[in-house]
């Protein structure tokens, strides 16, 4: 908080008891009537998300060679992230993807503050370039909005709009909820359910029903309930967020001492007019002029609203603006901070491991132990051999041929368990697990663990080598 802001409020610092979102009196919700933004970074954001919006509804069915280009199928551990598919054996690989995700999230947010929860965040985009337009195009702006909330439920233009307004939410939020699912399950199986209808497929029925439920309470009812309180993202904000982290900020040195300019008495007020625009305007319902704030979501609406009063007044356009506190301060730029260099560095070096493991990992990944509890077998009279389990997994979606081979000691063979053919097919997605004994003739065995060596082939190229130990008696 800056220490030299004036506060509309009883004590300086009043605002940080309580939260605009609700009554202070009665502890009920205090409904959040924005008004309708307008300038040029609304603007912006309009079309960004325009972008991202049809990203975001496309997105289940674009695919490589057939396959979603993003699926996260969580109940089957099955994840394809650009094209690349991982499986329930690749999950070290991709908690470690997930990892360099979140450092990557808190270096961007400790340099650039919460850029993205104003322009990219899908709560954001979805709240105010979609369902709140929606709000004003039938409800007019927050006036109106809230001359309709005083009628009486029995009045019929309070029964049209917003009966059309709410249906048009209620559909709004089952897209949303089938593409949602999409991305769960794949488009595939969404498509399923729409033409074999919820009888054969209950289960995706439901669930496309309780996220439809759920989207129309989020965007029609919790609205900024869900950034200032449920998202885990905003409230890690004050961790992650210092001095120099830019955010939306109000520039309280020259803002301050705020006031309405009258003829003859401006010279000693700031720039700030004290006309509340920015206090309107903004959709968590809070002042920006008090400092930073938890539940800013950096939407930037109120910077287009004070540039315009700006502008009216032939000031300069910026009194709030992007900007680190520090910046306001004491006019410094630093963008770079010890704390964000120690982030940068730790992010380098897992994007660094991270490459390795994607550049080094195999098509076909094989696991091959030696049966629990059986030391070796006698096959013949004079052969001796030894069990093994094997399980081999295509992490492809292309066909492999695998096939294991002896490599050392000479004369070892290998020999599979009810399975002719010592090539195993696998299609894509397949698993194969089977046994296979390796022989040797008692005659070769000059120790109890003689050093094996096998080699697992996939399509005729090598994937993987096994060291192994094959035990057996010795001949005196
Ligand atoms: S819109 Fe600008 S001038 Fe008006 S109250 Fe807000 S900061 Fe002050
Ligand atoms: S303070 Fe400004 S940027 Fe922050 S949420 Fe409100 S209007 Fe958006």
């Amino acid at each position: 908080m800056h220490n030299n802001v004036q506060q509309d409020s009883q004590t300086p610092n009043h605002f940080r008891d309580a939260i605009g979102v609700v009554d202070e009196r009665t502890g009920n919700r205090n409904w959040i009537y924005p008004k309708k933004p307008k300038g040029k970074l609304y603007t912006g954001r309009t079309w960004f998300s325009i972008a991202l919006m049809a990203l975001m509804f496309s997105g289940p069915f674009m695919k490589i060679n057939g396959h979603p280009v993003l699926l996260l199928n969580i109940l089957e551990r099955k994840f394809i992230i650009f094209g690349i598919p991982f499986w329930p054996q690749d999950l070290p690989l991709f908690a470690l993807l997930m990892l360099t995700f979140v450092v990557f999230i808190i270096v961007f947010t400790v340099v650039f503050g919460r850029v993205w929860c104003g322009w990219a965040c899908p709560q954001t985009i979805f709240m105010e370039m979609l369902f709140r337009k929606i709000e004003y195009f039938f409800e007019g702006d927050a006036k109106e909005q809230k001359r309709i909330n005083a009628l009486k439920w029995s009045s019929s233009e309070k029964l049209t709009k917003r009966g059309t307004k709410n249906t048009i939410f209620f559909l709004l939020s089952f897209l949303i909820a089938n593409t949602f699912l999409s991305y769960l399950v794949g488009v595939d199986e969404m498509k399923k359910l729409v033409t074999h209808g919820p009888d054969a497929h209950m289960g995706q029925f439901i669930a496309l029903t309780i996220f439809s439920v759920v989207f129309y309470i989020v965007f029609a009812k919790m609205r900024e309930i869900v950034c200032i309180v449920v998202c885990p993202y905003g409230r890690l904000q004050g961790l992650m967020l210092d001095k120099n982290s830019i955010v939306v900020a109000y520039d309280f040195i020259r803002g301050e001492p705020r006031g309405q300019h009258k003829r003859n008495e401006s010279d000693h007020l700031g720039d700030c007019v004290d006309c509340h625009r920015c206090v309107h305007v903004c959709p968590t319902g809070i002042d920006i002029r008090n400092g930073t704030q938890l539940e800013c979501v950096n939407c930037t609406a109120c910077i287009d609203e004070c540039d315009d009063v700006m502008e009216r007044m032939h000031k300069p356009h910026g009194l709030i603006r992007y900007a680190s506190q520090e910046e306001i301060a004491k006019g410094s730029v630093k963008r770079i901070t010890f704390r964000s260099a120690a982030y940068m560095v730790v992010l380098a070096c897992m994007i660094g491991v991270l490459s390795y493991l994607l550049i080094t990992r195999k098509d076909v990944e094989a696991v091959i132990l030696r049966t629990p509890g059986m030391l070796f077998q006698n096959q013949t009279d004079h052969e001796v051999s030894n069990m093994y389990n094997f399980e081999v997994v295509n992490k492809t979606f292309s066909g492999q041929q695998v096939e294991i081979k002896v490599v050392s000691p000479e004369h070892l063979t290998l020999k599979m368990v009810d399975r002719e053919e010592s090539l195993l097919q696998l299609k894509e997605d397949d698993i194969i697990k089977g046994s296979f004994f390796l022989i040797l003739d008692k005659k070769y065995i000059q120790e109890n663990n003689t050093p094996a060596t096998l080699r697992v082939y996939s399509n005729g190229v090598l994937m993987d080598e096994i060291k192994t130990n094959f035990v057996g008696p010795v001949l005196h």
